[in-house]
């Protein structure tokens, strides 16, 4: 709740708001002026006090130096940048005035109190925060004491000066004095505490920022490390079947850590000022429209349109093609990334259309995701990332930190435009300039080819995934959820052997699949774009039709909180990236065995209400819904599967595959079961006849009815009555 001081001070901020100054700056400004109102206050009152009621007349000029003082000072101070240097000449002008008037009224022992006025004046100039001034002013207030002092053997109190006068002004100046100190250790010790708060909150951001770039940082380093240790593994165990995918998928991945390293690497020297610029001169847009080559499959497999205006027109100009490389490419991969299927990509190498105007631009514009607009600049900070868009995409926040500097660094400026929800644009201008060598291949020789593959982003495109890899119907059925390429590959060799694979590509695909499909088992990443893993999870957790699919979530996270954030939305197992190929099998082979040892518990004995079961909850709590259901309507012979999955809001391919989860069995023959139970019960306990069991059973034809019996228990109906 705001206080209303709060609310004051507030009002003071804006009234005194200059958008020229520090933060720390505009506050030294509102308590220097509040130190100036509150002197004037008292200057007035004390004004009214001597001259109208202790009649000290002669001093008038005194009160009129003051009122000038103010009249021009408030507004200056208001508006010039250098507020410090208003207060500490108008305070000068108030010391000088005061010593004056200690003069005329007859020294220090007849002052009315005015000795202590530049002291007011020098403590003033305390809050205004410039040190040398305040130094130079209590010097000054030192010297005027010092001077009245010399002279006071030679003054004579004039007769306007009794002695009561003297007093009385004596005292309420004393007054005013301490209540002025004590005003002064108020503020400090508030701004110390404030400080002492400012810098707790401060250093709980930084923790934050930190462990969010370590997350980040992490990941981007175990998923690489996931698929070479992975294919490392494989090569050994299967040297015919890797030796020639393996190494390439090492190297690439490798490429991948090394690029990160580089980046990290360009920034801090950048920083050290140790970054050299290499300008070759040559045709910028034939260079750009080469970089953009590897991405062409790349768009393309996601479904994106990456469209290019040629200009025939050679544009000749001075760039280092490495940097230009580093920078295009970076906003290449994040278009195609934060663009979902059937966007567009525009590039547009610009000329300057007046004589005068030197500048190049390079503008990369996409229909995205686009950038909030508090985030919009903040995006050029280093490791930032914008986050609550409900979903992680994978990323160290790096890429436009380097992409930025490195535009400085060829004098040139990067800007973004963007809307929330439409795309967003960047423009790279850069200086047209003619006097570097003439590179006759434009510059692509310079640079490396692996350095623009390692910044294409490895994901599983959407028609990738989805695949069925194995066709094996008695085999789990395994929903793979995973946004990198080459990970999915990995996991695809180690798990196809012992399962059939379905993909999906992110969170939003492996939950519409996993409610589709309903699969055995999922492996999911977390960190993925459009819904992340903990997400999907949740809503995988929330649906009767998919609650009793166990997860088992690939992370990059590997401590104990980030375990438990896992569990907590429900993952049935967490493993750390990178993982062995016989813990994941072994995991996922515990948990199927698991789901097996429920399926006998909940499928062994029709229509016996399941106990209460921890383990199980979400599964006992689907059988119960169930077997309530068909209690209540099984009577009816028209009652079927079609009623069940209308009161259960599932499809008949959703329901068959939830109920055979659950229990192996079929929900058919799971109904009948239950009929021909509910028809014995009556057989034995309730002494109907065998017509009348059937029909409350839900048959209609006796003859079925005795067949279906015999086959469930052995023998006829009437012969249990017996
Ligand atoms: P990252 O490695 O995370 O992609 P960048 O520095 O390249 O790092 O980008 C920083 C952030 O800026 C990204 O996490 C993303 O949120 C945002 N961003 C960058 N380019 C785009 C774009 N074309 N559309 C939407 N958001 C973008």
């Amino acid at each position: 709740m705001e206080r209303p001081n709060d609310s004051i001070l507030a009002r003071i901020d804006r009234y005194l708001a200059d958008p020229r100054l520090e933060p720390e700056e505009q506050l030294r400004k509102r308590w220097a002026w509040i130190w100036m109102v509150v002197t004037f206050v008292f200057v007035v009152i004390t004004s009214f006090i001597e001259l109208v009621v202790l009649k000290l007349w002669p001093i008038w000029w005194f009160g009129v130096v003051f009122v000038l003082g103010y009249a021009v000072g408030f507004p200056l101070f208001r508006r010039l940048k250098r507020f410090d240097l208003v207060i500490n000449i108008v305070f000068t002008v108030f010391t000088t005035a005061a010593m004056f008037a200690m003069l005329q009224v007859g020294g220090l022992t007849h002052s009315l109190g005015f000795v202590f006025i530049g002291m007011n004046c020098a403590m003033g100039s305390i809050l205004a925060g410039n040190l040398r001034w305040t130094i130079g002013m209590f010097a000054w207030y030192c010297i005027t004491i010092l001077i009245v002092g010399i002279f006071q053997p030679s003054l004579t109190p004039p007769d306007f000066i009794t002695q009561q006068a003297n007093t009385i002004s004596f005292v309420g100046l004393t007054f005013w004095i301490n209540a002025c100190i004590l005003f002064i250790v108020i503020l400090f010790m508030k701004d110390k505490s404030r400080y002492e708060k400012a810098e707790a909150e401060k250093l709980r951001k930084i923790d934050e920022a930190k462990t969010k770039l370590f997350t980040n940082i992490s990941h981007e380093f175990r998923t690489p490390l996931t698929v070479i240790l992975g294919m490392a593994e494989q090569m050994e165990k299967n040297p015919e079947k890797w030796m020639k995918a393996g190494p390439e998928k090492i190297t690439s991945q490798s490429r991948i850590l090394l690029r990160l390293v580089n980046q990290m690497l360009d920034i801090a020297k950048i920083e050290a000022d140790e970054m050299p610029i290499n300008l070759i001169n040559g045709d910028i847009g034939k260079f750009v429209r080469y970089l953009t080559e590897p991405f062409h499959s790349l768009a393309e497999s996601r479904n994106i349109k990456l469209i290019i205006s040629q200009s025939e027109k050679p544009i000749f100009t001075d760039y280092d093609p490495d940097k230009l490389m580093h920078i295009v490419s970076n906003l290449f991969s994040n278009a195609i990334k934060f663009t979902p299927a059937g966007g567009r990509i525009y590039v547009n190498i610009e000329q300057p259309t007046e004589e005068h105007e030197k500048v190049i631009r390079i503008i990369v514009k996409d229909t995205g995701r686009g950038i909030p607009q508090e985030s919009a600049q903040k995006i050029f900070d280093r490791f930032y990332q914008v986050s609550d868009q409900g979903d992680q995409i994978p990323g160290t926040g790096l890429g436009l930190a380097l992409a930025s500097e490195l535009v400085k660094l060829m004098k040139g400026k990067i800007r973004v435009i963007s809307e929330e929800g439409k795309g967003a644009e960047f423009t790279v201008s850069l200086p047209l300039t003619n006097t570097a060598t003439a590179s006759k291949d434009h510059g692509i020789s310079a640079i490396n080819q692996e350095s623009i593959n390692a910044g294409i982003p490895k994901t599983v495109s959407p028609s990738e995934s989805g695949t069925f890899f194995k066709k094996e119907d008695h085999l789990p059925l395994l929903l793979i959820v995973e946004d990198n390429s080459d990970v999915v590959e990995y996991l695809r060799a180690i798990l196809e052997k012992n399962y059939r694979i379905e993909l999906a590509s992110n969170g939003k695909d492996g939950l519409d699949k996993a409610r589709n499909i309903i699969p055995d088992i999922i492996l999911s990443d977390v960190m993925m774009p459009l819904m992340d893993g903990f997400e999907m999870l949740e809503q995988l957790k929330a649906d009767i039709r998919t609650d009793h699919i166990p997860v088992v979530i690939l992370t990059a996270r590997g401590d104990f909180d980030s375990k438990l954030i896992g569990l907590k939305h429900g993952a049935d197992h967490y493993l750390v990236k990178p993982f062995s190929e016989k813990e994941l099998l072994l995991k996922l082979n515990n948990l199927l065995e698991l789901r097996r040892k429920m399926q006998k518990q909940l499928g062994s004995i029709p229509f016996i209400r399941p106990a209460e079961n921890v383990q199980y909850k979400h599964e006992t709590l689907f059988m119960k819904r169930l077997n309530n259901l068909i209690e209540e309507k099984l009577h009816n012979e028209d009652f079927g599967i079609n009623e069940i999955c209308l009161s259960m809001n599932m499809s008949r391919a959703q329901l068959y595959r939830k109920f055979s989860a659950l229990t192996d069995n079929s929900i058919g023959r799971y109904l009948r079961s239950c009929r021909l139970l509910h028809a014995k019960t009556l057989l034995v306990k309730h002494g109907r006849n065998v017509t009348e069991a059937a029909f409350e059973s839900g048959f209609r034809n006796l003859s079925h009815f005795s067949t279906c019996f015999h086959e469930e228990f052995g023998c006829a109906p009437n012969e249990v009555i017996r």
